[in-house]
């Protein structure tokens, strides 16, 4: 097993540990160690080897024991443990997914809203990952504390993508917007800028607990306007501490379908939303997929790598998901 496929293992264990409270810590330790196996990508057999699985960034004696067996074995038992307590045992119809043809990502955000990097930074991170292309999605003005993009910003913005562009000519640069759902289900920048844009990702942030009536009928809204390409974590949770929206997810998962819009998966280990068992509902809707980072800095352009089993485990096919899409036929994809 090479380390994307052990940080596949850790992560999991760490989402499984997330949902009991008493292991917040040890959900956080195994998430942490994950992510440094999927950034740093080590030689884990011959570490191994040689007795210094410790020396990596994050494993301890007990993550090391994990990795071990891991390697020797192919699996871990304390995994299993995990799944079965939990009640998300394994399934025997998993799909086998190859990150190494993953093409880009179309979810990730930069100092021009809550990004920790600028926009070359990010550019160079995805080129760093091999990517073919990357969408850049800040936030919509609505919520004042992200420094969201009005129409005036973003036309600054794409100035700067365009410098950008000819500084990284690898990477398709996608300018995009991560436009908030507004209560009643309109949308935070209005179309006449939308449809300007390569992608638009429309997510829930706020007042996710409204009744679900209201919220449907908002969600319902969201997947037919005619500019949303993908719902970016469509339920808002957050694992272990924050549960997400409630509304008539079948209603909603068959209208985003038959639109053509995608649901995502956000990788980021404080959020894993779509969960694997609604990934696995929203699949059986006739849903496509967007797997992203929704990375703020470009070492968590790594939480895909580390991410992909639950796309996995809720038996997604490659072909479902956008990201494995060459650039041309995501275009059409997004158009
Ligand atoms: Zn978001
Ligand atoms: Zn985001």
């Amino acid at each position: 097993m090479d380390a994307i496929g052990a940080a596949q293992v850790l992560s999991e264990i760490g989402y499984l540990l997330r949902q009991d409270p008493d292991e917040k810590f040890r959900a956080k330790a195994f998430s942490a160690a994950a992510w440094s196996l999927a950034i740093e990508r080590p030689d884990l057999a011959a570490l191994h080897a040689s007795n210094e699985l410790t020396s990596l960034e994050g494993v301890g004696a007990g993550i090391a024991k994990v990795l071990v067996e891991v390697l020797d074995t192919g699996r871990s038992r304390y995994l299993d443990r995990l799944r079965e307590e939990m009640k998300q045992p394994a399934r025997d119809d998993e799909s086998a997914i190859d990150f190494a043809q993953y093409r880009g990502d179309v979810h990730s955000h930069s100092s021009w809203s809550d990004g920790k990097a600028t926009m070359l930074e990010m550019a160079r991170g995805a080129e760093a990952m091999g990517y073919e292309y990357l969408g850049v999605t800040d936030h919509s003005p609505r919520i004042k504390v992200v420094n969201g993009l009005n129409a005036d910003r973003l036309l600054s913005q794409s100035r700067e993508m365009a410098e950008v562009q000819a500084q990284v000519p690898g990477v398709a640069l996608m300018q995009g917007i991560e436009v908030d759902i507004l209560e009643d289900g309109a949308l935070d920048l209005p179309d006449t800028v939308l449809e300007l844009l390569d992608v638009v990702i429309a997510s829930p942030h706020v007042k996710l607990r409204q009744e679900p009536a209201a919220m449907t009928e908002r969600m319902l809204r969201a997947v037919s306007h005619p500019h949303v390409d993908v719902i970016g974590h469509p339920t808002g949770r957050r694992p272990g501490s924050r549960e997400g929206a409630n509304y008539d997810f079948e209603a909603v998962f068959k209208e985003a379908a038959r639109h053509g819009v995608a649901l995502e998966i956000d990788c980021d280990p404080a959020r894993m939303d779509l969960s694997p068992e609604m990934a696995r509902f929203a699949l059986e809707c006739g849903c496509n997929f967007a797997v992203d980072g929704d990375a703020h800095a470009p070492a968590e352009f790594s939480y895909v790598p580390m991410g992909m089993w639950l796309a996995q485990r809720a038996g997604i096919p490659q072909n479902r998901i956008l990201n494995f899409l060459p650039l041309d036929e995501l275009t059409d994809a997004l158009r």
